[in-house]
């Protein structure tokens, strides 16, 4: 099989259905399987033997979903879900229980803040943040409970390239996995080529890219030794009384180095049932299918959005990998070499008031809580995604009153700039 992402994107995980021959992948709307007989039955239970149960667990359609995630990831598994949210969820659950902690980046979506910060937090799990721009933050902040460090690559507002190689190989001196949430980069960046162990996407982004499935990934790389890790990674490492005292590091040995992914799917997934669709997680293949071309079509006209509004008078500041200074840079040119995604955002010299306005007077691009559509979309964080934050809390993740966030598509870059121009002069008055 070939390893390049535009051939993966298509083929990986799938060649035809066995009984129809059909090529495109089919949606399988069931709940259930037939068990062959009661040993089979058994053999799937016990894990002996792998194979489908029950939709909650495992679906057709959901499994060539995960096996090209896997695929184009460059990873062993993965494991489909509900949202993005839960996939950030049950990235930590699987290591974290009450009494132990996560260390984490300041630059965070703003539904991954409030996760962090309250809900998981009431579960017992207290999740540290600290500013990326200095890796050894993270290894100041740990101590004998922290099960797990966590990013994102391409975190909005902020837009600063997370330092992975650099956090990666902190978390491995201590035992500890680096999580990413790779939502606004697929393909620009693998994760696991720069050490991290988990990576994790809201599906609902650019892989669906089309604005019609909420769905979510987590992708184990099979590069972390958990047994390794021993006492720092309990929830692998000791008998877990939510499958029969199974030691997962030692119980999945025979099946791969798939002891994260597997524990996630037979306990987490079974338990809490966040799982996705097979409806939606076939709307997210559909999908993948184009993420190459929309990957660069996306980062193409960002650029030249960024271009644009840096040339503008009442633009007070643009934020866009491609205008990044100093480390920034540095980090944009090493990470994002095959380019620098659809995201950018920027703050207008009138402030809040001329914010609004500018919102209010688009025609073409979209006024939604969302990103990684093919279509242009543009929000007002300060009053929507990051209003549950308190002041402090939006300022740490880089929300100013007057800042504008745009997602941008990959419609005719000569009608995104008129749209957005048009926009910027009605705001000017
Ligand atoms: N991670 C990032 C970077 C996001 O932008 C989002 C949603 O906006 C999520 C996670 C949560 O994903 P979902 O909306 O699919 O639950």
């Amino acid at each position: 099989m070939s390893t390049h992402p535009e051939t993966l994107a298509l083929h990986a995980g799938w060649r035809r259905d066995e009984a129809t021959t059909a090529v495109a992948v089919p949606i399988y709307q069931t709940t259930s399987f037939q068990f062959d007989n009661t040993d089979h039955a058994a053999g799937l239970f016990g894990l002996s033997q792998l194979g489908n149960i029950y939709t909650r667990i495992m679906n057709p359609t959901t499994d060539v979903l995960e096996k090209r995630m896997a695929a184009l990831e460059g990873g062993v598994a993965a494991l489909a879900v509900a949202s993005g949210q839960s996939a950030s969820l049950f990235a930590l659950l699987n290591l974290a229980k009450a009494g132990d902690n996560v260390v984490s980046s300041t630059d965070l979506y703003g539904g991954t803040w409030n996760l962090f910060a309250n809900q998981l937090k009431d579960m017992g799990i207290e999740v540290r943040f600290v500013d990326p721009t200095d890796p050894e933050a993270f290894a100041r902040a740990t101590d004998d409970r922290t099960r797990a460090y966590y990013a994102e690559t391409l975190p909005n507002p902020k837009l600063r390239v997370f330092p992975i190689a650099e956090v990666a190989a902190i978390g491995r001196r201590f035992g500890i996995p680096l999580i990413m949430d790779n939502t606004a980069a697929p393909l620009l960046v693998r994760p696991f080529d720069h050490g991290a162990a988990v990576v994790m996407y809201s599906a609902t982004k650019y892989l669906g890219g089309h604005g019609t499935s909420i769905g979510g990934v987590i992708i184990d790389g099979g590069n972390f030794d958990w047994e390794a890790a021993g006492a720092r990674q309990p929830a692998l490492n000791t008998p877990d009384a939510n499958y029969h005292g199974a030691v997962w590091s030692q119980a999945v040995k025979p099946l791969g180095p798939i002891a994260y992914i597997l524990k996630m799917r037979v306990t987490l997934l079974r338990d809490i049932g966040a799982c996705i669709s097979p409806m939606n997680a076939w709307l997210i293949l559909q999908g993948i299918e184009t993420l190459a071309l929309r990957m660069r079509a996306h980062s193409d006209n960002a650029a030249a959005v960024a271009k644009f509004l840096a040339g503008r008078k009442d633009v007070a500041k643009v934020i866009h990998p491609s205008l990044a200074t100093g480390l920034d840079a540095e980090r944009a040119a090493k990470y994002l070499p095959r380019g620098q995604g659809g995201l950018l955002g920027f703050e207008l010299t009138g402030g809040v008031d001329a914010g609004k306005a500018f919102i209010n007077a688009l025609k073409m691009l979209y006024h939604v809580a969302n990103i990684g559509d093919a279509r242009s979309l543009a929000i007002h964080p300060a009053s929507t995604t990051h209003s549950q934050l308190t002041a402090e809390e939006q300022a740490a993740t880089g929300v100013t009153p007057g800042y504008i966030r745009l997602s941008i598509g990959i419609e005719h870059i000569d009608d995104i700039l008129a749209d957005i121009g048009q926009a910027l002069d009605a705001a000017a008055g």
